[in-house]
C-alpha cells in the first residue's frame, strides 16, 4: 500500500467532461484558491464524443483553463465519453483517485441531470464516498474520510441548498471557459434563431445561469450547490 499524499487537497472537483467543472463551479475554485486552499480537478472522460473539438484539443483547452483557475492539479481518468456507468470498475477507479488526493470536500455534478454522463458521474462519486472509507478495500492507498460532497447542477433545474457569491471571480471564470475555444467557436457557427441548442451560445448560457443564481441571494453572480444531507450548523449567525 502506498503512503498518504503529502499535501491533501482541500477541494476536489469532478466533471464528466473537460469544461463541466468550469461551467458549474469555476468561480468557487478561483475563490477558494484566493483563500489559500488547495484545489484540484478530475475529469472522468476526455469528451471525445462531443460534437465539437477532438479529445486532443479538449485536453489542451483543459490545461489552459486549469492555469486560469490556478488549480494545483488536474487529472483525467479516461473512462469513456458517453460510456459512464455505475460499474464496479468505475466505482473503484474513482475511489482510488479520491484516496490518492485525499480531499476534505468533494464537488460533483448533481446525480439528477439530463446528460447521462453527468448523472452517472454524480452516482459514481456518491458510491465512491462510501467505498473510500472501507478499511478492508485494498486499493493501493489507505482509506480516507472526506467531510462532505457538494453537488453542482448542470442542465436540470434544481433548488440549491446554498449559493456561492462569485461576483468578484466571474470575469476570471469566463476567461477559463473561453479556453475551450472548440466549444465557443462551434456555438458561434450554429444559426438557430431564438433558442440555444446545447451549448450553441456557451457564454450567454453560463452567464445567464450565474446571474440567476446570484439574483437568488441578491448578488450579481452566483454558483449553486446542493447537499444530500442537512448541514451541521453550530452558529446560524455566522452563516
Ligand atoms: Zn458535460
Amino acid at each position: 500500500m502506498k503512503g498518504p499524499t503529502e499535501h491533501p487537497l482541500d477541494f476536489l472537483a469532478f466533471g464528466a467532461h473537460p469544461d463541466d467543472v468550469e461551467m458549474g463551479i469555476g468561480g468557487l475554485l478561483i475563490k477558494m484558491n484566493k483563500k489559500g486552499y488547495r484545489t484540484g480537478i478530475v475529469d472522468l472522460t476526455r469528451g471525445e464524443m462531443g460534437s465539437y473539438g477532438t479529445a486532443e484539443t479538449r485536453f489542451e483547452e483543459a490545461e489552459k483553463a486549469s492555469q486560469i483557475l490556478q488549480v494545483t492539479l488536474r487529472e483525467n481518468l479516461d473512462l469513456g465519453d458517453t460510456q459512464l456507468s455505475l460499474s464496479r470498475e468505475n466505482i473503484l477507479a474513482v475511489t482510488k483517485v479520491i484516496r490518492k488526493l485525499r480531499p476534505s470536500i468533494i464537488l460533483s455534478p448533481h446525480v439528477i441531470d439530463w446528460h447521462p454522463d453527468h448523472s452517472a458521474t454524480g452516482q459514481l462519486i456518491q458510491q465512491a464516498f462510501f467505498h473510500v472509507r472501507l478499511k478492508k478495500l485494498d486499493l493501493e492507498y489507505p482509506p480516507h474520510y472526506p467531510q462532505n460532497i457538494f453537488y453542482y447542477p448542470c442542465h436540470k433545474p434544481v433548488i440549491p441548498t446554498f449559493i456561492i457569491d462569485i461576483s468578484e471571480e466571474f470575469t476570471q471564470k469566463m476567461k477559463a471557459l473561453h479556453a475551450y475555444q472548440s466549444q465557443i467557436s462551434a456555438g458561434k457557427k450554429v444559426k438557430h434563431s431564438s433558442h440555444t441548442i446545447g451549448i450553441s451560445d456557451y457564454s450567454f448560457h453560463v452567464e445567464s445561469r450565474c446571474r440567476y443564481f446570484g439574483s437568488l441571494i441578491d448578488v450579481k453572480y452566483g454558483e449553486a450547490l446542493l447537499t444530500e444531507r442537512p448541514l451541521n450548523v453550530s452558529d446560524p449567525l455566522k452563516l
